[in-house]
């Protein structure tokens, strides 16, 4: 079996020394990375990925959004089976996040090459620009603007932090890397399958090396506006006051308990910014406004939270603005029984789970067929240097992965 011979020619230390060496790019001092999207750090990144893969033999493409795509052809003209993930990183971030998938796809690149084998579709691993939205807002920007190139209008005019726009920052990319071939824009892939760090528990608490994951959670987001009166602490009486931020409490505490009872075990809601006026010691708050964030697997709970919601506000005679909302995704059948199959032919356990954070196969599933793979975190612990998993989960993750992708490409 041409998958098995893929994947039994994944090389674990050379898997390692990628992600060790990726990692200088941004060094921390405590052992993580920071590495903004598009700073000098991560165009020193992505040219050490560029020499990398042209050695590898592979052709190196690049899109408006500045994502690169390293392709290894195949032996007919057949869209391509595609992988990858980010190399940006949040400021405090680890060597992991986003990296692990991209250098597991340069560890499948290199397993062919050794293996000596040609696929018949070819293989592109993908560089998506800019997924942790921290240096420029929204996240998964390089892969929502693949999946619908309009967006880069609205993107175009984004600041960061110093008031760089995100064109500017693409002009200097463009400049960092001249004349790199545009990938065809219209060429549609056959399949994405994105390998990704948990960033949660539920692995480690199971105790099974891997996850085949089969969507991302929704998301609602909400802003909370309730008006009270401002008056003197001292001199008020309690029952002639109009205190914004005991309504405000009360509204949190009746929004909660909606949100536990309609999400079960399945919700995840945080009340996470809170803004009083005038925030003084003595004086009784006269305006409060907070956040929700909501999020859950199935859509129904979504619209049934959001009805909850509007009805609860207005009762108390408060406001609410929708800010934010995606909805969830399921990933394809087909790309997830690939994976299953990878996972039974190497004889490793993995679990069915959900991911709770949000990833570039969100937009690419609804491009391609897609599917992702999670290997544990150890203690859960993301976006903080301490960032790590096993080696030997690290090493299992890239070789399922390659079995799967192998399968793809010979579709
Ligand atoms: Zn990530």
């Amino acid at each position: 079996m041409i998958a098995r011979q893929i994947a039994d020619a994944v090389n674990q230390d050379r898997l390692l020394e990628s992600i060790d060496t990726l990692a200088t790019f941004g060094a921390r001092d405590d052992g993580g990375v920071d590495r903004p999207a598009l700073g000098e750090r991560d165009i020193e990144a992505r040219r050490f990925l560029i020499e990398r893969a042209r050695a590898l033999g592979c052709g190196v493409h690049v899109d408006a959004c500045a994502n690169l795509f390293f392709r290894r052809e195949g032996d007919a003209a057949l869209a391509p089976v595609m992988t990858g993930s980010h190399i940006d990183t949040q400021p405090t971030g680890g060597k992991l996040d986003g990296c692990y998938g991209v250098l597991a796809g340069f560890e499948v690149l290199a397993a062919m090459n050794d293996a000596n084998v040609r696929t018949r579709r070819p293989l592109e691993v993908a560089i998506w620009t800019n997924e942790e939205g921290t240096r420029f807002s929204p996240g998964a920007m390089g892969s929502s603007a693949f999946v619908e190139p309009s967006r880069m209008a609205r993107y175009a005019d984004v600041r960061d932090s110093e008031g760089m726009t995100l064109s500017a920052a693409l002009d200097h990319h463009r400049s960092a890397f001249p004349g790199l071939p545009q990938r065809a824009q219209h060429e549609v892939a056959h399949a994405f399958v994105e390998l990704h760090i948990e960033q949660g528990p539920q692995l480690e608490d199971a105790d099974v090396p891997l996850a085949v994951v089969s969507g991302i959670q929704g998301v609602r987001w909400y802003a909370l506006h309730v008006q009270g009166s401002a008056a003197h602490a001292g001199t008020t009486p309690m029952p002639l006051r109009r205190d914004a931020m005991t309504l405000a409490i009360a509204l949190r505490q009746e929004l909660d308990a909606i949100a536990h009872e309609l999400g079960r075990a399945d919700t995840r809601v945080t009340f996470g910014r809170w803004s009083i006026e005038p925030n003084s010691i003595n004086t009784i708050p006269s305006a409060v406004s907070f956040t929700i964030d909501f999020r859950h697997p199935e859509a129904s709970v979504l619209a049934a939270f959001d009805e909850h919601a509007h009805a609860i506000v207005q009762r108390h005679g408060a406001r609410i603005e929708a800010l934010f909302t995606h909805a969830p995704v399921a990933f394809d059948a087909s790309v997830l029984s690939c994976i299953d199959g990878a996972c039974r032919a190497l004889d490793a356990r993995a679990l069915h789970l959900t991911s709770g954070a949000f990833h570039d196969a969100m937009y690419l599933a609804t491009h391609c067929p897609s599917g992702m793979i999670f290997v544990p975190s150890i203690d859960g612990i993301s976006h903080n240097p301490a960032e790590a998993t096993d080696a030997g989960h690290l090493a299992l993750g890239a070789r399922v992965l390659a079995h799967c992708l192998t399968t793809l490409c010979n579709d």
